[in-house]
């Protein structure tokens, strides 16, 4: 080969070593928004006095609606009150997901290992939603692990009746677009808080006719590196179903994984899905 044509065979795989990742970063501008990787998150559900089976489709398939989202239901320990579910035996039970949502009803399990091994993941960074009897379970167990992870602490709930929320943070991006006064459809049970975390903030109460006392219904929570969101409002299916309702879940899900923006919508790449 002559110089001239080695000069321009030089020049060409120049180009050729330039021109790709040019490529590829022009191309990634063009990607839909849902081209990011979708937020992994496992729902925990199961336990007494709920329809879980129904309720997991409601919650998934509504913030799926919302965010971009893949999902890993368990749904395990039919409805005892203190089964020790099959996905907890495993110490790295959460590895994998950027998230959990906690919507299982184990009341009577008091057994503290357990507590700290469900707990441990989300201290070391697993961000969490934590809906309805999430809160009361594991409740009577020796520890303060639980609701230090939850942000509250509650042993208890009023009778379901109908109730108003009521927004105490309008500027937080998980209240934007949510009523400033809001009832659950029909009614719907107001958990008893005994004690809020001073990690916990709370976004929405109501009051408590029996308790004669404003019961934090909504609020976050930080518990060690990770961001908990927390709703006691969930123990009919029409409230999990209501637009307002999922949408909040939605925001506080989003706001967990930090993909929240402060207008109250997802962040570039976690809208939906279409
Ligand atoms: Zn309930």
């Amino acid at each position: 080969m002559n110089q001239p044509a080695m000069f321009e065979k030089r020049i060409r795989r120049a180009l050729r070593i330039c021109w790709t990742p040019t490529l590829v970063l022009n191309l990634s501008g063009c990607l839909p928004t849902w081209a990011a990787q979708p937020i992994r998150a496992l729902l925990v559900t199961g336990g007494c006095c709920h329809p879980y089976a129904e309720q997991a489709e409601i919650l998934s398939k509504g913030i799926s609606a919302r965010a971009h989202v893949s999902w890993n239901i368990v749904n395990q320990g039919g409805t005892a009150k203190d089964s020790r579910i099959a996905l907890y035996q495993k110490r790295d039970w959460a590895k994998g997901f950027d998230i959990v949502v906690h919507n299982e009803c184990f009341a009577d399990l008091a057994d503290v290992a357990w507590v700290q091994r469900i707990t441990t993941p989300h201290h070391a960074g697993v961000a969490a939603v934590v809906i309805h009897c999430a809160m009361h379970s594991y409740r009577d167990a020796k520890t303060d692990e639980w609701h230090k992870f939850l942000g509250v602490a509650s042993h208890r709930h009023e009778r379901a009746r109908q109730f108003e929320i009521r927004t105490r943070n309008q500027l937080h991006p998980i209240m934007r677009g949510f009523p400033a006064r809001w009832q659950p459809p029909g009614s719907d049970e107001l958990y008893v808080i005994d004690q809020l975390m001073p990690t916990a903030e709370v976004l929405a109460d109501a009051y408590g006719v029996e308790t004669r006392a404003n019961q934090a219904c909504v609020w976050t929570n930080q518990y060690g590196r990770s961001r908990v969101f927390g709703v006691t409002a969930g123990h009919f299916n029409r409230t999990l179903e209501d637009d307002d309702y999922l949408s909040l879940v939605t925001r506080g899900f989003l706001w967990a994984v930090g993909k929240l923006g402060p207008d109250g919508n997802p962040t570039a790449g976690y809208g939906p899905k279409h």
